[in-house]
């Protein structure tokens, strides 16, 4: 997959050589290019915002330096590709936007291309995303109901979450599908309490059924646990869970 960031800051990035992200990388399965927003600005101070139309606080960042850069990296991407038609999605971060969840995580995961736009002050002028979308996919995203100062840690959380479900990238792919809200059994479910070695810790034993290698007994007390830990910390999920889904002991539960 290929990754493109316009940003000011593009030192923020710097986690993208890290862990599994950075393997990721090495390994040729995720190809990332920063891009910095000022190198589309042509005055002594490099400006990126302006006052908003309308008044009120804060600030606005400008079109022209978007657009520019917007149409600068879509044309290197699809050059770098061969493929001189290649769009990338185009990813706004904004608290505005749709939710962002693993389902729209798997999604962008069997995208090709993404080109994240990191806004910052009040936001960018609307008219860069209405006219991207002239051309391309464009989605706006908000990881969650509340506001940051910019949407590079935003696009870290996307890239980081998209970048484990890719093929080759988690060690042991089982662990995609056992996760809180993975697709299937666990998708409107978060997962249970986990434990290690050793099977005594300051006096706190571990669950004998995890000890037993009994698989099915595992594997419903698993159940169980996520069952009961949405109920107490997200109730609003269960709702969600189609009823056939829910056998009769999930009901008891
Ligand atoms: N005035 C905007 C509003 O009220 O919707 C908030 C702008 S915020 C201070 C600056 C930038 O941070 C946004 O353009 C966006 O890129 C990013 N951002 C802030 N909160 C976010 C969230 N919850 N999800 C995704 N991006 C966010």
């Amino acid at each position: 997959m290929r990754i493109d960031i316009i940003t000011i800051f593009p030192d923020y990035f710097a986690p993208l050589e890290l862990s599994l992200i950075g393997k990721a990388r090495a390994a040729g399965i995720l190809d990332v290019h920063l891009h910095d927003l000022r190198s589309w600005t042509y005055d002594r101070h490099n400006t990126v915002d302006d006052t908003p139309y309308g008044g009120g606080p804060g600030m606005v960042m400008k079109p022209e330096p978007w657009g520019e850069a917007l149409d600068a990296v879509v044309a290197a991407g699809a050059a770098a590709l061969g493929r001189p038609d290649a769009v990338p999605t185009l990813v706004l971060p904004a608290p505005s936007g749709v939710p962002f969840t693993q389902a729209r995580a798997g999604d962008l995961a069997a995208e090709p291309w993404l080109l994240f736009a990191c806004g910052r002050y009040e936001g960018i002028d609307s008219r860069v995303a209405e006219e991207a979308a002239e051309r391309m996919p464009v989605m706006e995203l908000s990881i969650g109901d509340y506001v940051l100062a910019g949407g590079e840690s935003a696009t870290l959380v996307m890239v980081e979450t998209v970048s484990r479900l890719l093929p080759g990238v988690l060690g042991n792919t089982d662990s995609v599908t056992q996760d809180s809200f993975a697709p299937g059994e666990m998708e409107n479910l978060l997962e249970g309490p986990v434990y290690t070695k050793p099977s005594v810790w300051r006096g706190r034993e571990v669950p004998p059924v995890l000890l037993s290698g009994n698989h099915g007994a595992v594997d419903r007390w698993r159940r169980d646990q996520a069952l009961r830990k949405t109920a107490r910390n997200r109730p609003e999920l269960l709702e969600r869970i189609p009823a056939d889904r829910l056998d009769r002991h999930d009901q008891e539960v």
